[in-house]
């Protein structure tokens, strides 16, 4: 997977790549990119195409500094969906200063040197994705709408599924791009469906999942459907996550499992899950971005809503799956697909490995069925933030989380969501009309 800056100018030449689009992401997870054409590729992997950084800190305006775009050879991909002559390729960046050193607002930066912190403890952080997403019907000026293409539910086969041909081309074409798609499924409410990548690198797999949503939301288009991440579009079905598998390796030997206890669980991984709910709101901030993420956290749906960990109960953050052995994993299930995952994996890391640090020993791992008549005293105890303000609120107080994030993505991206809260807090919603109006 080492390809280097000759190896793109030569694979470019062969696959007769007319542009290449120089891709980065925003504060806020947004990919964007800027097109070159073929002349300008081996200027562009020397780091010398230029931008403004308004576009990345997701305002236009204030303190606009030049920033160098810096392609990372190994994902040099060309996109399938396009014209074979005259070819489309991509290659992420990460965003640096003009001295040379990361921008401090390039999350792709941030999520690296976390890594090399970790790799410092001898330690590789690995990540698996779940994502789930609805397809809906677009109107007819090209605008989406909420209804469904189709009526299926759970793993339910053509010709139910209508979706069914878009994800198969979903699928073939994240092959094609070098994706390790482990499997694919239509999801419990109608036109929802998702998508399973297989473990990789924490880096690698923050790339794939910004990529991966590009490439759906591209081929849902060409097949007119509309591709959403919006974790709860529709108010009567479930919502869309984004569980995360993680497990932290030592060369070749995954930390989390130790063959020595009988039950399989390491003290290294126990201590890994009691920091990830020990930081659980900070956590939240930044897996659960949207005001609309907080209608998905909910104790139905099989949503997770409860800061704790438990072999089978779905209502927790944090699941560990019975498989033993090298397949160990922690399933970390609060995360959604609206999400920046490079910061969403900073985070995560640096929050288990703070129980590491500090020895942490989590709670007892909850029953697998809590039953109706508890669930709100538990709730109450142990719940997860209900709405954005409580989760920005907890990670202003979280130091790892600012230290995790940095300064400066930190308090951009609290300002921003702390804007986007009070936006929406300020605006008197349906609901409150037909709820109120008659009766006050
Ligand atoms: N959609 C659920 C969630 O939001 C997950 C349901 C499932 O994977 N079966 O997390
Ligand atoms: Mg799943
Ligand atoms: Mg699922």
């Amino acid at each position: 997977k080492t390809f280097t800056k000759n190896d793109v100018l030569e694979k470019a030449a062969e696959y007769n790549v007319k542009f290449i689009r120089l891709q980065f992401t925003n504060i806020f997870g947004t990919l964007k990119n800027i097109a070159i054409t073929i002349e300008e590729l081996e200027r562009a992997l020397e780091g010398q195409i230029s931008f403004d950084s308004s576009v990345i800190e997701g305002v236009v305006g204030q303190n606009e500094a030049d920033i160098l775009l810096y392609p990372d050879p190994s994902t040099f991909v060309i996109f399938p969906w396009r014209p074979r002559e005259g070819a489309v390729a991509r290659l992420i960046c990460d965003v640096l200063n003009p001295d040379g050193k990361p921008f401090a607002g390039c999350s792709r930066s941030i999520l690296k040197k976390n890594l090399a912190l970790a790799e410092k403890l001898n330690m590789q952080f690995q990540v698996g994705a779940e994502i789930e997403f609805f397809l809906f019907q677009t109107d007819d000026t090209g605008k989406p709408t909420v209804t469904t293409h189709d009526q299926a539910g759970y793993c339910d086969l053509t010709p139910v599924d209508m979706g069914e041909n878009a994800r198969r081309d979903m699928v073939l074409t994240l092959q094609e791009m070098g994706f390790d798609v482990s499997s694919s499924h239509h999801e419990i409410a109608p036109g929802q469906h998702e998508i399973f990548l297989k473990d990789d690198d924490a880096l690698a797999m923050a790339d794939s999942i910004t990529t991966f949503k590009f490439v759906v939301r591209t081929i849902a288009q060409r097949h007119g459907l509309h591709a959403t991440f919006m974790p709860k579009p529709v108010s009567e079905y479930n919502g869309s996550g984004q569980h995360l598998l993680l497990s932290l390796w030592q060369n070749d030997s995954n930390l989390f499992y130790d063959e020595s206890i009988s039950e399989g669980l390491s003290k290294t991984a126990k201590q890994f899950i009691a920091g990830l709910l020990e930081h659980a709101g900070a956590l939240t901030a930044v897996a659960n971005p949207l005001v609309n993420s907080y209608k998905r956290i909910s104790a139905n749906d099989l949503a997770p809503i409860l800061a704790g960990w438990s072999e089978g109960n779905r209502s927790t953050m944090i699941r560990v799956p019975s498989w033993r052995g090298p397949g160990t994993r922690a399933v970390l299930r609060s995360p959604d697909p609206a999400g920046n995952p490079y910061l969403v994996m900073s985070a995560a890391l640096q929050f288990g490995l703070d129980g590491i640090k500090k020895s942490l020993v989590p709670p007892e791992p909850l029953a697998k069925d809590i039953p109706a008549w508890e669930i709100k005293k538990v709730i109450r105890q142990m719940g997860l933030p209900r709405n954005l303000e409580d989760a920005l609120r907890a990670f202003r107080q979280d130091k790892t989380a600012w230290y995790a994030l940095g300064e400066a993505i930190s308090s951009r991206y609290l300002e921003e969501k702390e804007n986007e809260w009070e936006r929406f807090q300020s605006k008197v919603h349906p609901w409150e009309l037909e709820e109120y109006l008659r009766n006050y």
